[in-house]
């Protein structure tokens, strides 16, 4: 049984038959992050892989670890946060515009991960409000995130005690900018050590609260960049 997220049905499984066996012409689609024509067969229980013709295998995904971790969070967030058959409009050319970008490896994989998550989160509706207090309405430039909230809230309206994560007017203007997935615009990002964290610390919590989630590829990504910390000349 294999999982596809396909253009036209969203999340499909169905049952590959014979790709263990030498010359199988259908292993080559069920390869992770490969971009394929498929042709299913509906069975009474299931469906069947019965042809496939592969578009685009994104090699470099699977030679490079760091690049494959990347890759297996974005389809990690999609198959644990959407329904069988369910269409995300527009999520299938997020995912394949995402893929080419970390597989030309000219821009940050980390920022194009946070940039794929915020755009995720936006299609979905689920994304943060960051243009105005969720409380009261008014127009902000810069606030407090609160995951529970859902998004900025002002001076006012931020509770005595939990004034939530500050955020600059820099930090909000990149999440806003990061929620269009634009592999050109991240390419010549420059961020501030203060924005990365600020990004990050919004991601995690957001996607833990609104979907309930806590990535397993991205505690894997964690590991991956602590061993690079200490081996800085290793990449
Ligand atoms: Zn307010």
């Amino acid at each position: 049984m294999v999982t596809f997220y396909t253009r036209e049905r969203g999340l499909v499984e169905a049952v590959a038959r014979g790709i263990g066996k030498p010359g199988s012409t259908l292993s080559a689609a069920v390869e992770p992050f490969t971009l394929s024509k498929l042709f299913f067969a509906e069975g009474r229980n299931v469906d069947y892989l019965t042809q496939c013709r592969v578009i685009e295998a994104f090699y470099e995904l699977r030679r490079d670890m760091t690049r494959y971790a990347y890759a297996a969070a974005a389809c990690e967030l999609v198959l644990r946060t959407t329904e069988a058959s369910q269409v995300v409009p527009g999520l299938f050319a997020l995912l394949e515009s995402y893929l080419h970008a970390l597989e030309s490896g000219d821009a940050d994989a980390q920022v194009l991960s946070w940039s794929f998550q915020l755009s995720y989160l936006r299609l979905s509706g689920l994304a943060p409000v960051l243009d105005r207090c969720v409380e009261c309405g008014k127009q902000l430039r810069a606030g407090a995130y609160s995951a529970g909230k859902g998004g900025l809230l002002c001076t006012d309206c931020a509770p005595e005690g939990e004034p939530g994560l500050p955020l600059s007017a820099g930090s909000v203007k990149y999440l806003e900018s990061l929620m269009e997935f634009n592999p050109d615009h991240i390419r010549h990002l420059r961020l501030t050590d203060q924005a990365r964290h600020d990004l990050q610390a919004v991601l995690r919590s957001h996607i833990r609260y609104h979907l309930d989630l806590s990535l397993k590829s991205e505690a894997f990504i964690r590991r991956l960049r602590r061993t690079d910390d200490r081996h800085p000349t290793s990449d």
